[in-house]
């Protein structure tokens, strides 16, 4: 009966860090997303501007031009041709998503604006999404030995507990009068995708209960805020996705849209099904992987990407933390620095 308590399960090994797993589930999500997979960004109309390359398909035309709130679009084009294995297996990451020749308006992009390219479009109804994959994610651990590590940051201080993994919440609400709308066709197919057009729209994230003495009853993850351009980022406006405090993350969707009914609305523990459950699934698997093997092949603390093993690319006080370059150390920065901790001193209990 109490068989468990001789399982050959490492407890510490079934903590799971929350943030460094939505770091993987954003990054495994991002390079191999369906609907964008080897396509290349052509063109992008913001403000009043219309499109230079296209025409856009009847159907959202006319509430692309009569948005009256602030607009992006893109024109993703893919491949006409087979590709060739080399280029089959090449991701799709920020750094490669653009067509070559680079048309004008697109040179010169810092690396933030691309990162937001590519996340925006691939965020389009992402939210259900992000939230089943990851409960995939989830299944793949027994759930009742596995518990997760909250980390994040609140009113400038670091905020850290544990709660059950099985003890997590899915919040479904209202979003009303988008604040932003986003419009993204993909070629030669014509597919387009719009987020923001519709006076009402769906969202749902997740929610992880703090212990009872917290000055504040949760933390959210919402995986899919990029969706709502730079609004969505996370701390201090860098991150790839949002943790943070349930006061805080309401705060923040009045960027996202003039009402809602967080914290009203539906709340749920499992969704069933979404479209693209077998890419979630391979997602979730990729993400398992690399978590496993987080003692051995790091990865960057702003991107989720795998991490070269250059000291020169480690936080240069605790060591711990890679990154792929510097901008992605200074972006990570408003995050990590709660949590950098000096290799010399006493350990926290989770590391
Ligand atoms: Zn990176
Ligand atoms: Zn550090």
């Amino acid at each position: 009966m109490y068989n468990y308590l001789v399982e050959p399960f490492d407890y510490n090994d079934i903590v799971l860090d929350l943030h460094d797993i939505s770091l993987l589930l954003t990054y495994e999500r991002g390079i191999t997303e369906p609907r964008f997979r080897h396509a290349k960004l052509r063109e992008v109309a913001t403000g009043l501007s219309d499109f230079q390359t296209i025409k856009l398909p009847d159907a959202p035309k006319p509430k692309w031009s009569e948005a009256t709130i602030p607009r992006t679009g893109y024109v993703f084009v893919k491949p006409k041709q087979s590709l060739s294995k080399a280029e089959s297996e090449e991701l799709d990451l920020p750094s490669n998503m653009l067509l070559k020749p680079v048309s004008t308006s697109l040179q010169n992009l810092s690396s933030k604006q691309l990162e937001t390219y590519y996340w925006q479009p691939r965020n389009h109804d992402g939210c259900y999404r992000t939230v089943r994959l990851f409960q995939h994610f989830m299944d793949l651990f027994p759930s009742e030995f596995t518990r997760i590590m909250v980390r994040a940051v609140a009113n400038n201080k670091p905020r850290t507990y544990t709660t059950l993994a099985s003890d997590r919440l899915i919040i479904e609400m209202k979003l009303r009068g988008p604040k932003s709308m986003n419009f993204t066709c993909a070629l030669p197919e014509g597919r387009s995708y719009v987020t923001g057009s519709d006076e009402v729209s769906a969202h749902v994230v997740l929610a992880f209960p703090a212990p009872s003495d917290a000055d504040d009853p949760q933390t959210i993850l919402d995986l899919a805020s990029l969706q709502f351009g730079d609004a969505g980022r996370g701390c201090k406006g860098r991150g790839l996705f949002v943790l943070e405090p349930v006061q805080q993350y309401k705060e923040r969707l009045k960027n996202f849209a003039d009402g809602n009914n967080f914290l009203e609305d539906k709340i749920t523990q499992r969704i069933t099904s979404t479209p693209d459950d077998d890419f979630l699934k391979n997602v979730a698997n990729r993400a398992k992987e690399r978590w496993e093997k987080r003692k051995t092949d790091f990865w960057c603390g702003h991107c989720g990407s795998p991490a070269r093993n250059d000291p020169l690319l480690r936080c240069s006080k605790c060591q711990q933390a890679h990154y792929c370059n510097s901008e992605h150390q200074l972006a990570a920065w408003p995050f990590h620095k709660h949590f950098c901790v000096d290799p010399s001193a006493p350990k926290p209990q989770w590391v």
